[in-house]
């Protein structure tokens, strides 16, 4: 698998849990509002594929820090776009950690895959914007029902998961909001992720957060949809 960056120790992915973090290059969106364009952009990218980590190098790591870690983290960009995910997974896995996927819900079959395999422990799932906005949001022109499925899959999963939504200030109101959460309906954990703008993929538009208060505001609303809402400030 394609790996651009690890983080060796946090203790902030997998709250109360120690986890490195694996980051794999490449996006299929470009939310204007992206940190991180020197890892999504095709042009950018070029630099980022020449100085790929070796897979090897990171299952010696993590041989090394058995002793240390519980969980591994495989976020993005997008990693359900590496093609051989589901075997670096049973990799993991087969040295008994535990692992978290971050994916933005575009391929439902690995995601099926994954969890019928029992190859994850959990998953957060961004939802971007309700799912008929999720093109502008990420700048693509996109077909929704994939990341519908998705939604479905993990929603009637048994593992431990969680739905995110990084919110910003002229893409998300009241009534985005109360949309996105009629999508997953039911759902055990929705997280309201405050914007901070920095190093944004589209600097020609001021990205604005919210304050606390909206959010509290916000979360009004999403706690009559869902069991728990939690927001990252
Ligand atoms: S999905 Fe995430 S990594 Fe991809 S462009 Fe959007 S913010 Fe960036």
């Amino acid at each position: 698998m394609q790996i651009s960056w690890i983080n060796k120790f946090s203790m902030i992915d997998y709250p109360g849990e120690i986890s490195c973090i694996v980051f794999t290059p490449g996006c299929n969106f470009r939310c204007g509002f992206c940190h991180n364009s020197e890892f999504v952009l095709a042009e950018k990218l070029k630099y980022v594929y020449k100085n790929l980590i070796y897979e090897k190098a990171f299952f010696n790591f993590l041989e090394q820090r058995k002793w240390l870690l519980t969980w591994v983290s495989i976020c993005g960009w997008e990693p359900t776009l590496q093609n051989d995910l589901i075997e670096f997974c049973e990799k993991v896995k087969s040295m008994w950690f535990l692992l978290k996927l971050d994916t933005n819900g575009r391929d439902p079959d690995k995601v099926r895959q994954l969890l019928e395999r029992w190859l994850v422990d959990y998953i957060a799932m961004d939802i971007k914007n309700e799912i008929w906005k999720f093109g502008i949001s990420a700048w693509i022109k996109l077909d929704e029902k994939p990341y519908l499925e998705s939604i479905d899959i993990i929603l009637n999963s048994d593992i431990d998961y969680e739905f995110r939504t990084t919110v910003i200030k002229w893409v998300h109101n009241k009534s985005t909001i109360e949309n996105i959460c009629k999508h997953i309906f039911g759902a055990k954990n929705y997280y309201l992720q405050n914007y901070k703008s920095w190093n944004n993929l589209d600097n020609n538009f001021v990205w604005e957060s919210f304050n606390l208060y909206e959010l509290e505001d916000f979360r009004n609303i999403w706690i009559k949809y869902v069991q728990s809402v939690w927001i990252r400030n």
